[in-house]
């Protein structure tokens, strides 16, 4: 069986746009690094999870328009370019799996667990993880590579993390692991 590293939206729009976050320039490095190490490896695959929003998206009453299918603001950002091989799935809500081929490309490299990184550590990858939680997929979240949005409250961004990391810890037993662990 083999596992998928998933970069969940490192776009233009989330790091340096419409939605940007100063706290997911820290992961970059990381996060690529993980993409690297995972395309040497016979038994792993890189997944891109990137929103590709339509603009009848229910998503958009919530949040203002972002990462919309087919614009600059949708495409991950230069550092972290997919790879030839890589796999890119478009979404257009916060999990991974609503409605994108992701599914079917984790049952044909037969994978059976995912370790996810990008961000929002308490949106998206959260979201995520409840649908991989609930198809039987061992989970583990990088914390150095994973964050949440900087701006969305007056809480520090660490405290928020903590508490984003627990939850996905105590409710998908999802493995809490630095991304140097995984190299
Ligand atoms: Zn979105």
């Amino acid at each position: 069986m083999s596992t998928a590293l998933v970069v969940v939206d490192m776009l233009n729009d989330f790091v340096h746009g419409v939605l940007a976050n100063p706290a997911a320039r820290r992961i970059i490095t990381p996060v690529g690094r993980l993409a690297e190490a995972a395309r040497s490896r016979n038994d792993w695959i890189v997944v891109y999870a990137n929103d590709a929003h339509l603009p009848e998206d229910f998503e958009l009453r919530v949040f203002p328009p972002h990462a919309m299918a087919g614009t600059e603001g949708a495409q991950v950002v230069d550092e972290l370019r997919p790879a030839e091989g890589d796999t890119v799935v478009g979404k257009r809500a916060y999990s991974a799996f609503t409605d994108t081929d992701l599914d079917q490309a984790l049952r044909r490299h037969g994978v059976d667990h995912l370790v996810l990184v990008g961000q929002h550590t308490d949106c998206c990858v959260r979201h995520t993880s409840y649908d991989a939680f609930v198809r039987e997929l061992a989970i583990t979240v990088c914390p150095d590579a994973t964050v949440v949005f900087e701006p969305g409250s007056d809480e520090p961004v660490g405290a928020r993390q903590e508490r984003a990391l627990d939850y996905l810890k105590t409710y998908y037993g999802t493995r809490i692991e630095p991304s140097t662990a995984l190299l």
